[in-house]
């Protein structure tokens, strides 16, 4: 058996064409849907990341602005302009790209954004919603994750997930929203003990540790759906995932690949969040 590739970039394509119509519809009422993103420092695959974001904005029919800090910019520099943001109202989504310097405080910085432009859903108002079901933004790697499973028509309720990585921007999140749709969750961390025997339960495995290919085939149930959100640049410039996809594809029913898989789907993510906070600041009016 081979596995049905779960290809992001086509997903992406589709998402964003459903969204490109709400910010049509959002223009000609008088909104155009607003981001802005801060970077600080020249971090390179940040400048990539923010580069791609504006493309995609542009793209998608979302205003963007990009502000820029030198390394040793302040804390208070950042923030001042975070709260300048907040009150700007062309402007309804902020990014903070992380990660910052390491004499920024990022809990602080992303405390500064007003929660309603938060569109990364890093806020502790908009942690607090999402575990208490009830999420205005959802993180935008576990939404693109959902976003695929809803699209490639798996069902998650009554499932057993299993989740590999507890960070608070992938795992965490994660196993929060598949838990919310009736699956039943296992999270998996360095420190767990016999990983193969919690993955091989998994009929949905969400791999998110950062570990080049830990994911051997003998790990996977057959016909698990396995989603890899890791991304590893190897020593010959190669991407690869937290999955062996090669051996890993001629077990499991579905997978995605590295690159070209969950990857296309977070920028995607967060250009719906932003028409989203617009459409939420036009119902205001
Ligand atoms: P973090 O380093 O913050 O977290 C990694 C998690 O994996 C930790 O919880 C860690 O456990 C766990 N872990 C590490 N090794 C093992 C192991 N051997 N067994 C079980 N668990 C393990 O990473 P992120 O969550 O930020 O990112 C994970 C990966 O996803 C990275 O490759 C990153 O590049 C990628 N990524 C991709 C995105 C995309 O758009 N596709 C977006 C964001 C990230 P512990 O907590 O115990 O240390």
């Amino acid at each position: 058996m081979s596995a049905k590739i779960m290809d992001g970039h086509a997903i992406a394509r589709e998402v964003r064409a459903e969204w490109k119509a709400r910010a049509e519809h959002l223009i000609k009422q008088g909104t155009q849907p607003g981001l802005a993103v801060i970077i600080v420092g020249n971090n390179p695959a940040s400048s990539i990341y923010v580069r791609n974001k504006a493309r995609a904005c542009d793209e998608t029919g979302i205003y963007s602005e990009i502000h820029e800090f030198p390394e040793n910019a302040s804390q208070n520099e950042v923030v001042d302009c975070i709260q300048e943001l907040n009150r700007t109202p062309r402007i309804h989504g902020i990014l903070v790209q992380l990660p910052l310097p390491d004499h920024f405080e990022s809990r602080k910085v992303i405390a500064s954004i007003a929660a309603e432009k938060d569109v990364d859903g890093f806020h502790l108002y908009n942690v607090g919603a999402l575990v208490t079901g009830n999420t205005v933004f959802p993180p935008c790697t576990p939404y693109g994750v959902m976003k695929m499973l809803e699209k490639s028509g798996i069902e998650i309720e009554g499932k057993h997930a299993v989740v590999v990585g507890r960070s608070n921007i992938v795992g965490k999140p994660m196993a929060l929203m598949l838990l919310e749709q009736g699956a039943t969750i296992t999270i998996c961390t360095s420190k767990t003990r016999n990983l193969a025997e919690h993955t091989r339960r998994a009929d949905i495995l969400v791999v998110a540790t950062g570990k080049p290919r830990m994911i051997t085939v003998d790990m996977v149930k057959l016909g698990a759906t396995v989603i890899d959100v890791g991304i590893n640049r190897m020593p010959d410039g190669k991407l690869t995932g937290d999955v062996d996809f090669e051996s890993v594809k001629e077990k499991a029913g579905y997978i995605t690949p590295v690159p070209g898989g969950v990857g296309p789907m977070t920028i995607t993510m967060l250009l719906c969040n932003t028409i989203a906070a617009a459409e939420r600041a036009q119902a205001m009016v």
